[in-house]
């Protein structure tokens, strides 16, 4: 079965899923999808820029086509520890 390719939202680059992170939306917050439930979300390097970058360019509200708060530095240390990892 073919790996499914999700676009990340800070770079734009279009790779397979299992190299970007899911996150989702709980409330109006972005969260780390850990669980990879089902619903609406949006896919992220977990290391370099693209964070601060999908923050800057509102990737996160193309995403989930809506308003977000981004948490970013408490998203960060969640996304390089290791919970952003599957
Ligand atoms: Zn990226």
């Amino acid at each position: 079965m073919a790996t499914p390719e999700r676009m990340c939202v800070g770079c734009g680059e279009k790779l397979p899923a299992t190299t970007l992170v899911r996150l989702r939306l709980e409330g109006a917050g972005v969260v780390v999808d850990r669980e990879r439930r089902g619903g609406r979300g949006a896919w992220l390097h977990a290391a370099g820029p693209c964070l601060s970058r999908a923050v800057k360019r509102k990737g996160f509200e193309r995403a989930f086509r809506k308003a977000v708060s981004v948490d970013e530095s408490g998203l960060r240390e969640k996304l390089t520890g290791n919970g952003g990892r599957v």
